[in-house]
């Protein structure tokens, strides 16, 4: 369908802000195809994150309902992780969807639940969730390179217990949420993609083999 103000209405792809108006840059940019069909974009941006957003839609004086392209499609690449225990994946979920509507100390909160609950899987149950993440590390359950960017976690595993707490802003939670997505993918995501892999044999080693 042509361009309609109310497409403007949308959750940002970027940071994830919920029901708000992008605001609009262009809505009648075209570019032809190689065969000279027209394709017809708007131009929107985020008034929180500053990302910008692409939609395709039909020609001004289409009255046909054709389908929308919105570029990117969502946050969600960005954080899957694959493999998690229900539990961690419990948390995280949690910890994704508070930050999404900008609720950065819940967020951190259950940051801090995901990571003591990834290393309770590997039978650490430190006091100081900083001790955890390093014996995780000292272990080899996950690569030494996590521990130069441990920094970001500390402010996670200090806050929601006391009222005193510090506040956790934005950026620090977005901080600790990027560790948190890389230290589940080294501690679940690659060993469980790596076990789907034995499970199949490619067809020329088996011949080699023989
Ligand atoms: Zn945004």
């Amino acid at each position: 369908m042509p361009w309609h103000e109310k497409h403007s209405f949308r959750d940002c792809p970027w940071c994830g802000l919920t029901n708000t108006k992008l605001t609009v840059s262009t809505f009648n940019t075209q570019f032809e195809d190689k065969d000279g069909n027209p394709r017809n974009w708007a131009t929107l941006g985020c008034p929180s994150c500053g990302g910008a957003v692409l939609i395709e839609h039909s020609g001004p004086h289409d009255p046909g309902l054709s389908a929308f392209t919105v570029v990117p499609t969502g946050i969600d690449d960005a954080v899957t992780v694959r493999h998690l225990p229900e539990d961690v994946e419990r948390y995280y979920t949690d910890a994704l969807r508070v930050l999404r509507v900008g609720v950065p100390d819940a967020a951190a909160v259950q940051l801090r639940r995901t990571l003591e609950a990834a290393a309770a899987h590997f039978e650490i149950r430190e006091r100081v969730l900083m001790k955890s993440i390093e014996k995780l590390i000292a272990d080899g359950h996950v690569t030494q390179s996590f521990a130069p960017v441990l920094h970001h976690i500390r402010v996670v595993g200090n806050v929601g217990a006391h009222a005193s707490d510090e506040r956790v802003d934005h950026d620090t939670a977005q901080g600790a949420l990027r560790f948190t997505t890389q230290l589940l993918r080294n501690l679940f995501e690659v060993p469980g993609e790596l076990r789907a892999l034995t499970a199949i044999v490619p067809q020329q080693q088996s011949e080699t083999a023989t």
